[in-house]
């Protein structure tokens, strides 16, 4: 067994007799819960230590594993209280930091926590950062190359600006006549973006037509933190990436009216050489068939005719009387306390704020409702409520008070 920092132990200790996992004690920027035979310490060692750090202390083998770490780390640190949702992560309240970056989630056991240490044979966790509300699902728009997703996605934006949003992917091949970086595509090199992939930071990537396409997690996350659906162009591998991954989005493929009409249009375009266009059209015919029989797709869309295709794609999107995006802010007057314990029933999460001033205000709880939490890692979770209340049976009926 290796040798503990006394910090730790004397974590460990407080920690012992808590049963669960449930609930966590505050002691300066630093937390430990308990799912399992594991022990999450989480945190540096004292209220100003960046970065947070994470050890777990299995009491199986009895000894200690730094996990490697993915995803965005807490950026400022006053206080963490902590606890654990499904045995799979851990909600951790991050005091003194903007509502809007208060919660995080420490995965543990996640799908994508778990593919990770497939993927890397070791320990893995991974941060989520939490986000108040949802957003409307990402549209994953997949098809041949020359059959129009461009065209299509184009005239949506143009139509709908602050409604959608293009997640700008990364790819290895060389720009286009009118194509800018950071625009159309992140223009990278292979090995740098090999080493992203590798430290977990994309939602999808894939080998296509000889280069290397992908798209990162702050691609489709800032486009919905700026409150609009994400619009991902992507291809069938891609598209079958993202149906496993916890990005909850709408696939439609598009296909063309024949493969005479495909090459046509592929070839109008002047944009390829004569080998490109031939590796595009040979490598279409194996996305056709996946596209139209591979289950992947939700929707399939023939672009013959381009308005009418247009006007498909905005009906199944329901842009004809179209839905508000649902995305809320931060709440307002609400600052949630790191200081005080963190209980959980059923989906909500009580934070005992107790304060004399709160008492007379008579709100004392704060309650997180996660009981509809969408994403996680690699990106974003979604789905945060939060309001106060003045006492369990007002608003928490029928669940009994943690002791
Ligand atoms: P993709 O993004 O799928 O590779 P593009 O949007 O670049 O394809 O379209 C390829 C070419 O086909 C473009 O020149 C575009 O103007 C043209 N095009 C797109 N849709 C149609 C259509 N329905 N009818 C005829 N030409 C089309
Ligand atoms: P192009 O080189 O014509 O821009 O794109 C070629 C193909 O790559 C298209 O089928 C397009 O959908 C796909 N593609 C573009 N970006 C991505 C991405 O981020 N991931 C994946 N998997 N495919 C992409």
């Amino acid at each position: 067994m290796g040798e503990a920092p006394a910090f730790i132990v004397d974590d460990l200790q407080n920690q012992i007799g808590f049963e669960n996992g449930f609930g966590s004690k505050f002691k300066g920027c630093k937390t430990t819960t308990t799912i399992g035979d594991k022990t999450y310490v989480i945190g540096g060692n004292d209220e100003s230590t960046l970065p947070v750090e994470v050890r777990i202390f299995d009491k199986a083998t009895g000894n200690w594993v730094t996990p490697i770490v993915l995803g965005s780390k807490p950026n400022s640190c006053k206080g963490l209280s902590a606890i654990s949702l499904n045995d799979d992560r851990i909600l951790i309240v991050n005091k003194g930091s903007a509502p809007d970056d208060c919660i995080l989630f420490l995965e543990v056991d996640t799908w994508f926590v778990r593919e990770q240490k497939k993927i890397r044979g070791t320990e893995v966790v991974a941060w989520s950062k939490g986000v108040w509300g949802d957003a409307e699902k990402p549209v994953v728009i997949s098809g041949p190359s020359g059959v129009g997703k461009g065209t299509l996605i184009s005239m949506l934006m143009k139509e709908f600006p602050s409604m959608f949003g293009f997640s700008v992917s990364h790819t290895t091949r060389a720009p286009r006549g009118m194509e800018k970086d950071g625009v159309h595509y992140h223009f990278t090199e292979q090995s740098i973006m090999e080493k992203e992939i590798k430290d977990g930071k994309f939602v999808e990537y894939a080998s296509v037509h000889g280069n290397l396409y992908g798209t990162s997690i702050e691609a489709v996350e800032v486009v919905t933190d700026a409150g609009k659906r994400c619009i991902l162009d992507i291809d069938v591998q891609g598209a079958r990436s993202v149906r496993a991954s916890s990005l909850e989005a709408i696939l439609i493929f598009i296909c063309p009216p024949s493969m005479e009409e495909l090459e046509t249009r592929l070839r109008s375009r002047r944009t390829e050489t004569e080998e490109q266009i031939l590796k595009r059209l040979q490598n279409a015919e194996v996305e056709m068939e996946q596209g139209k029989s591979s289950g992947i797709f939700d929707h399939i869309l023939y672009n013959d005719n381009l308005d009418d295709c247009y006007e498909s794609l905005k009906k199944l999107l329901g842009i004809d009387g179209a839905a508000a995006a649902t995305q809320i802010s931060a709440p307002q007057g609400i600052d949630l306390p790191a200081d005080r314990s963190v209980s959980k029933m059923d989906n909500k999460i009580i934070i005992n704020y107790g304060t004399p001033e709160l008492e007379k205000a008579s709100k004392s709880l704060i309650v997180l409702d996660v009981s509809s939490l969408k994403g996680g890692a690699p990106g974003r979770t979604r789905g945060l409520d939060v309001y106060a209340t003045d006492s369990f049976s007002d608003d928490l009926n029928g669940i009994n008070q943690p002791s």
